[in-house]
């Protein structure tokens, strides 16, 4: 049985264990901090439970193919509750607008939200470009490691007209803003739209029109609340990779790892240990695993292959409230005034918004459990730009931190927010850079910014070292839960067909307990 060592127990490291540990490899994960699931972490404290990263999850199909390869079923292991609106949206002007899965009744709702606008026609044709769009990243896209556009198409079959086809309909060299407000009016409905993008942490219009299809998968596969809190995934995948013989090995920071000749044979620890092994997941930001974890050849060959920009960095308020917003969702959305304004501030002078969106997540109403009766674990992030020289976040928080307020009681109707609050806690960029070891502070791996080839990460597959495979928000396909953990699947499916059988078929293996 050959060994594979996983460098970082995120989503993505979690989820390649499992898929290696259910094809038969001996696995071994090494973990810098105490805790697994990376960013996916949790804050208990006072009687409150705050989901400390992620709290939107989508398309829990991928969850599905991963429990599937040891022959489980994630509903065994998983209590996921469907929600419904998806979001609630808060606007300056005082209107709000509930995001519906279903697109005849979104349609109805715009048509009264939007009236005489052709907003509620112009969103039913978008959902029908983002359902295109959604079917072409699914043929090519998804479930390999792509690295560029030629590692989606087989160039043998590129001149084939149906290929043709999809390749215009990806509408290479067209923005993801420019998409939207070309089908939807009315501006703030175009804002709520393209915020899509915000899952990956770029902006709307530098970024890729074939991003509109987050837009279908999130409206068709709909919004999942893991009962538990989001904390409740990767401890789900903890227990089936246990029971499939991982071993799990915290506080192990990995420090170098060693080849020889281009080739994977281990890994050194902090404390000098060192472990063989006959192949590598890297679960720490491709970034970074290029830059400190290797040298020489394979490290400039990364550096030489493109321009490796951050996506957004974000503060994170924690309030644990006496009493719960009754008029919120699960999931809210406050919009800034000007979307030019706020990601010109985030995205090109990389200053913190002076009007942001902040999103509001107050599960109490699903998962009463996460605070003392009648409260409330109220989770507000803003986005921020990736860490720059000069960014001082223990000095800029106080005065951001009342900027956030302030919007909370003007557009979302929380004017005694103050009063409310009896516990509060933050995770500002610097706190992410220092937990996760990301880059500069990124919540989402690398922007998808550039108009034709903004969605194309770093490939699972490593072309410069022989052994060495890439999973999480840096790496193909790119951010978010759903997203990272394709990534680990890819990853590990790529080492297997490299080193193994290939056939993604579970080996038969002794189960330690029922995951
Ligand atoms: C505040 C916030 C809100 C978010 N909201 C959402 C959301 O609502 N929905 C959504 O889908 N996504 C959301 N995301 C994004 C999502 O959390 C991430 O895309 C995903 O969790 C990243 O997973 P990953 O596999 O890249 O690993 P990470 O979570 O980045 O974990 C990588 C792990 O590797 C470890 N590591 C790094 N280097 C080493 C080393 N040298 N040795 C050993 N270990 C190492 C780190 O300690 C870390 O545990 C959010 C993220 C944040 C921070």
């Amino acid at each position: 049985m050959q060994k594979v060592g996983i460098i970082g127990g995120g989503l993505g490291g979690l989820a390649s264990a499992c898929v290696l540990g259910a094809r038969g490899y001996e696995v071994v994960v090494f973990e810098r901090n105490e805790w697994l699931g990376g960013k996916a972490a949790v804050l208990e404290t006072n009687g409150f439970r705050f989901d400390m990263g992620p709290t939107i999850l989508t398309l829990p199909a991928v969850l599905d193919r991963i429990f599937a390869e040891a022959g489980r079923h994630v509903a065994r292991a998983l209590d996921l509750v469907r929600l419904d609106p998806q979001w609630r949206s808060f606007f300056e002007d005082g209107s709000t607008l509930d995001l519906l899965a279903d697109t005849d009744a979104m349609t109805s709702r715009l048509a009264a939200f939007s009236p005489g606008t052709g907003t509620a026609e112009g969103y039913r044709r978008f959902i029908g470009l983002s359902e295109q769009l959604h079917r072409i990243s699914e043929s090519y896209f998804f479930w390999r490691p792509v690295g560029g556009l030629r590692d989606m198409f087989d160039a043998r079959a590129t001149f084939q007209t149906s290929i043709l086809r999809d390749v215009l309909a990806m509408r290479p060299g067209q923005s993801v803003a420019g998409t939207v407000r070309g089908q939807i009016p009315d501006s703030r409905v175009a804002q709520m739209v393209d915020h899509f993008t915000q899952y990956v942490g770029s902006a709307p219009d530098a970024s890729p029109a074939v991003l509109c299809g987050i837009a279908h998968m999130q409206t068709c596969g709909g919004v999942w609340y893991p009962v538990g809190g989001t904390y409740a995934v990767p401890a789900a995948l903890t227990n089936l990779a246990e029971s499939l013989g991982v071993e799990f090995r915290c506080g192990a920071r990995v420090e170098k790892i060693l080849i020889s000749q281009g080739v994977v044979h281990g890994v050194r620890l902090k404390g000098g240990e060192t472990v063989g092994v006959d192949a590598l997941v890297s679960n720490s930001d491709s970034v970074r695993t290029h830059r400190e974890l290797l040298d020489g050849l394979p490290a400039r060959a990364f550096e030489r292959r493109r321009r490796y920009e951050p996506a957004c960095s974000g503060v994170v308020l924690y309030l644990g409230l006496k009493q719960r917003y009754e008029h919120l969702l699960h999931h809210n959305f406050v919009f800034s005034c000007d979307p030019n304004e706020e990601f010109d501030a985030i995205y090109r002078k990389g200053r913190p918004a002076p009007d942001p969106t902040c999103y509001v997540c107050a599960p109490s109403g699903t998962e009463p459990d996460v605070a003392p009766p009648g409260g409330e674990a109220l989770y507000v992030l803003v986005h921020t730009p990736y860490l720059r020289p000069g960014h001082d976040w223990p000095r800029m928080l106080p005065a951001y931190r009342r900027i956030i307020l302030e919007k909370l009681k003007r557009t979302a109707g929380m004017e005694d927010i103050e009063s409310r609050i009896v516990i509060e806690h933050s995770l500002t960029p610097d706190d992410i850079n220092r937990r996760y070891h990301v880059l500069n502070g990124a919540i989402y791996g690398l922007a998808s910014h550039g108009r034709f080839l903004g969605a194309f990460k770093p490939s699972n597959r490593s072309p410069d070292v022989r052994g060495l495979y890439l999973a999480g928000g840096a790496a193909h396909p790119g951010p978010g839960m759903p997203m990272v953990l394709m990534s680990g699947w890819i990853a590990a499916d790529s080492l297997d067909q490299d080193f193994g059988s290939g056939t993604g078929i579970a080996k038969a293996r002794p189960e330690k307990n029922n995951a």
